[in-house]
């Protein structure tokens, strides 16, 4: 089995020491970043380098191997400070959640975690996962299936970074596969995430997940880049107006397609597709056409489990179940469209044969 993306980032090192990464500011931490992550060339980077720094050369490139910095720990660095003016999904509240302020989310520098334990109702080839319910949402739909976690942002407990190594070590000797970050959703959650990825051991191996309604900013995504081995990530509607009136968020196709490329581009990834009552033309039909154009071999579950809850009831068109020629219409579509990678229960072959490699 590879080794989970974020012990290969443990081992970028960069020629800065670690107790000087606590005086450098958030543009140096971004220019080592690019180092780190190849984006710029070693040359260029220094030259940013020179004329960014005002109390004198902070890259030794004299500095032996042991005495340097990785990667990863220039990553938990940057999502602390991402926390002075939070732009970590496409709210861009800009808060300084480290100073105590909230926004749209709710959370403040400290993570809550409504619950946490090993989940059997994922996808077959994800289980048994560590499932960490995180409080608080970027997003309010009506139909929002775990409420009183996403819109109780302090729902829960706060372990520690120790608590959530010695947490995560106690679940992967129980069996767990991966950990399984969601929520709410991860994303108002990401610096608590990178911190806990820079503290996992060696032998604290298994792949982590971000289960994720799709909201991050590009800078929150190149955040995750080399962290995150497999995307779950919602894709619910196929059309701003459904997304605007249902989820209550603007300009969602754009980001959701851009965040699944990226996605794709640098780890694994499993789009869920929630069938809702009515909305098989307005937004089923686009979403699984824009998969077909765009990533036609991607692994794809499409959901037939939609129970009205929580405001839904309120909502005409989401006010009762899937029926039987909604459901026989998706699996035609998806035929049509030649999207045969699926997700389908209870079908071990298929699943064996198209294994996620996590
Ligand atoms: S994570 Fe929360 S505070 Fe940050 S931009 Fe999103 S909603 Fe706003």
């Amino acid at each position: 089995m590879a080794p989970p993306r974020r012990q290969l980032t443990a081992q970028v090192l960069l020629p800065v020491t670690g107790e000087s990464l606590a005086t450098l500011t958030e543009s140096q931490l971004w220019t080592l970043h690019e180092l780190g992550t190849g984006m710029a060339s070693a040359e260029v980077v220094r030259s940013k380098v020179q004329t960014e720094q005002t109390e004198g050369p902070y890259l030794d490139t004299s500095l032996p191997p042991a005495l340097q910095t990785n990667l990863l720990q220039i990553k938990n660095r940057l999502g602390r400070e991402a926390l002075r003016s939070c732009h970590l999904c496409e709210r861009h509240c800009g808060i300084d959640r480290l100073a105590g302020e909230v926004a749209y989310c709710g959370i403040a520098a400290q993570s809550y975690v409504g619950s946490e334990f090993i989940h059997m109702g994922e996808e077959e080839e994800l289980v048994p996962s560590y499932a960490v319910f995180f409080a608080g949402c970027t997003f309010h739909c009506v139909y929002c299936q775990a409420h009183r976690v996403a819109f109780n942002p302090q729902a829960g407990l706060a372990p520690t970074v120790p608590e959530w190594v010695a947490l995560i070590g106690e679940r992967q000797r129980q069996g767990a596969r991966n950990v399984n970050f969601v929520g709410g959703t991860p994303e108002p959650h990401i610096a608590t995430i990178l911190e806990v990825a820079a503290a996992l051991p060696d032998e604290v191996n298994i792949p982590l997940i971000m289960n994720a309604n799709m909201s991050m900013t590009p800078m929150a995504m190149q955040l995750l880049d080399g962290v995150i081995d497999l995307y779950l990530a919602d894709f619910r509607h196929g059309n701003d107006d459904c997304a605007r009136r249902l989820m209550a968020i603007d300009g969602y196709t754009a980001f959701i397609t851009r965040n699944l490329l990226h996605a794709a581009a640098h780890a694994e990834l499993l789009i869920r597709v929630l069938v809702l009552p009515n909305h098989l033309d307005c937004c089923l039909r686009p979403i699984l056409e824009w998969i077909a154009v765009h990533m036609p071999q991607v692994r794809l579950h499409v959901m037939f489990q939609y129970r009205p809850s929580f405001k839904s009831w309120e909502v005409p068109d989401l006010a009762r179940q899937l029926d039987a020629d909604e459901k026989a219409i998706a699996m035609r579509w998806c035929r049509e469209l030649e999207l045969n990678n699926l997700v389908i229960p209870g079908d071990t072959t298929r699943l064996r044969s198209t294994e996620i490699n996590v």
